[in-house]
């Protein structure tokens, strides 16, 4: 009887280390698989990044919307839209945004092979470094999921993994005003924490080209008026690191 007890007791241990290994895996924040890029110290540098693209439904459309406003951005592409859409790329890069590396294909990479995900960077960098012509510096796990050897597989290639802070839920229908509520309240405790906004959106859809982001757009620009009328500097990922 003892034994069994024993092996219960193991594998609640095992079960719950496993817990929280996923919980720390998929945790934005949580830096205990390595560093990874979140924020700056200062309240006042919000980073608007948008993950996905490029998406010839909202890219170009969010592209002039910075521009009046003199915003520069962060933008995490899936290599395989990279392929289908070049110019948008190169457009987004020539308004002198951040343009960074987020998989060929946007796999969850919490149960890949190393070698899988190795590919899977490697060929988005490819993606870029053809139709930009320079190297890629920032990375961005699908889904924030992120091991060890995701990471190592990222700095190995020389790519700075970079995670978010503020999210905007944006990948759900939930309508311009809430997307901006929930960034909202982002901002809100990333002030009280002392660090600056890294705000994740989204311009594409993973599945599929052309999906419609009319609301992260509405949201975009309210926010881009909120920045400019308290002062607060819109950053790219490179300001911090
Ligand atoms: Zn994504």
């Amino acid at each position: 009887m003892r034994g069994v007890v024993e092996f219960a007791a193991g594998a609640g241990v095992t079960l719950g280390g496993l817990a929280v290994f996923t919980k720390a895996a998929l945790h934005p924040e949580s830096q205990i698989f390595g560093r990874t890029l979140i924020a700056g110290i200062n309240p006042d540098e919000m980073a608007l990044t948008y993950d996905d693209g490029p998406n010839d439904a909202a890219t170009m459309e969010l592209l002039e919307l910075l521009e009046r406003y003199g915003a520069k951005a962060t933008f995490f592409m899936i290599g395989r839209f990279v392929r289908m859409r070049p110019e948008i790329v190169r457009a987004v890069h020539a308004a002198g945004h951040v343009v960074g590396n987020h998989t060929m294909t946007h796999p969850w990479l919490t149960n890949k092979p190393a070698d899988l995900i190795r590919t899977e960077l490697k060929a988005c960098n490819e993606a870029l470094e053809d139709t930009l012509g320079c190297a890629i510096r920032y990375f961005r796990p699908p889904h924030g999921a992120r091991r060890p050897v995701v990471l190592r597989a990222a700095r190995e290639l020389g790519l700075v993994p970079v995670q978010w802070n503020v999210m905007g839920f944006d990948w759900e229908p939930i309508g311009a005003d809430k997307i901006y509520e929930h960034i909202d309240g982002g901002l809100a405790r990333s002030r009280k924490r002392g660090q600056g906004a890294n705000i994740l959106l989204h311009d594409g859809f993973d599945k599929t080209m052309g999906t419609d982001r009319t609301d992260t757009l509405i949201a975009t620009e309210r926010l881009l008026e909120r920045f400019q009328r308290d002062g607060a500097r819109a950053v790219t990922v490179e300001a911090w690191g």
